[in-house]
């Protein structure tokens, strides 16, 4: 995928513009001069306009939980690949996770990462490691590594397993102004699971991975950020006892925001019955119940952020036995279409709600500007036609990886790519007449 650059002074007709932070939603046109909104209202012209159909047109979608692969493990995706990914899914910026070779978690590499996403429209904020080598030792140099544009700081993939080490760099998030993010798990708990424990990993006779396992450790961060009064942000929260622990810490006002994926919102442990293993991820897909009281804390807002866990893997190490497949599933490029489907359609959510849970929910959490549909803005924006038909099809995927849990399921809602500054990239040209 080329970003295509824009006409110098354009117009997008017959959108719906749907900007929640500045009480917009109504059917209407933009004229964009130079990368800035100039105009908003209806019947406006400009030397050249796009027909947009009815799409929805609202601020850049920002995903907070993104793996990139590189450096490291380009056979599964790169920087540049994930970036098409993610302007093919509607998403502006991502933030990126430090699980590479080498690891996030010095300055040189943070640097590399944002140097090498420069150049393509989509923007690539990482996450540095909270320990050297994500070993769980030793801290890593959190202020310089802030300082070189670490949005957040997480040991995802592994959990930070030592509670001394996760107090101080609570205690450092105070400092650098930026989150802990974790991946609540107890690797002694989960020991060799391959999926949720429960009656049917009994019946399909693989190694469950307790709801405890989660819930022990993303009560031990609650008390953490509690005792601390440091940041902490919960990636891919995924059980409901998870899920009460944060909305009752929120309550008391302890400073912990959190994300769910949508995987653990749509399916439940019933979906590894084919042994499929694109059904198997990190935390595991949940029972029933569990998804349920995920989607009822979308309905109540209780949740900042929808983010994918996008996690591509080689066919290679997908294609053997379940228990011995990689962890992680793809997701860029099919978390807008599934989230519109299957939340709005079903009247989980409002329109503006979803954007709200895109664009400002996830950026808010690593304290990022937002992108607005207003006289003057900058322009990021991204375009999705909320009655687009489709088929999810992995051959179509901008990623380099094909693992999704969603292949074949028929979505109405899709995005068409995105809007920054001069540029557009996207899955469609663009039809300037
Ligand atoms: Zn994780």
């Amino acid at each position: 995928m080329e970003p295509i650059r824009l006409p110098k002074k354009y117009c997008l007709k017959g959108a719906r513009l749907i900007d929640p932070v500045q009480g917009l939603d109504k059917a209407g046109d933009l004229v964009i001069e130079n990368g800035v909104i100039t105009e908003i209202g209806s019947d406006l012209s400009a030397p050249v306009c796009w027909d947009m159909q009815g799409a929805i047109i609202c601020p850049g979608f920002f995903d907070l939980h993104v793996h990139l692969r590189e450096p490291g493990f380009e056979d599964a995706e790169t920087i540049r690949t994930g970036q098409e990914a993610a302007a093919a899914g509607g998403f502006t910026g991502m933030a990126c996770m430090p699980n590479t070779e080498p690891t996030l978690d010095q300055a040189g590499v943070v640097r590399w990462v944002i140097q090498q996403a420069d150049g393509f429209p989509v923007a690539v904020h990482p996450v540095a490691a909270v320990t050297k080598g994500r070993k769980g030792e030793e801290l890593t140099e959190m202020v310089e590594l802030r300082e070189t544009g670490a949005v957040g700081f997480s040991d995802d993939g592994s959990p930070t397993a030592n509670p001394e080490i996760m107090r101080r760099a609570l205690e450092y998030s105070l400092l650098v102004k930026a989150p802990i993010i974790s991946h609540a798990e107890d690797l002694d708990l989960s020991r060799d699971g391959a999926m949720h424990e429960s009656e049917t990993s009994t019946r399909l006779g693989l190694p469950g991975i307790p709801r405890i396992s989660e819930d022990i450790a993303t009560i031990r961060d609650i008390m953490l950020a509690e005792y601390t009064g440091g940041h902490l942000h919960l990636a891919h929260l995924s059980t409901e006892g998870a899920l009460r622990a944060f909305e009752e810490a929120v309550k008391r006002g302890v400073r912990v925001t959190a994300e769910v994926t949508p995987h653990h919102l749509l399916l439940s442990d019933k979906a590894v019955e084919g042994y499929d293993t694109d059904t198997k991820m990190k935390p595991p897909l949940r029972e029933e119940s569990d998804r349920m009281a995920l989607m009822e804390s979308l309905k109540a807002k209780s949740i900042q952020a929808i983010a994918t866990d996008h996690a591509p893997h080689t066919f290679e190490s997908k294609v053997v036995p379940y228990d011995e497949a990689a962890f992680g599933v793809v997701g860029l490029e099919t978390a807008v279409g599934l989230i519109w489907d299957r939340c709005v359609d079903q009247g989980v959510m409002e329109p503006a709600d979803i954007v709200s849970i895109f664009s400002q929910g996830p950026r808010q959490v690593v304290g990022l500007s937002v992108p607005a549909i207003k006289a003057g803005a900058p322009m990021e924006l991204t375009i999705f036609h909320p009655e687009e038909s489709w088929q999810v099809k992995t051959e179509e995927f901008y990623s380099k990886s094909i693992n999704s849990p969603f292949k074949g399921w028929e979505l109405k809602g899709r995005p068409w790519g995105i809007l920054k500054d001069t540029h557009w990239a996207g899955r469609v040209e663009p039809d300037f007449k």
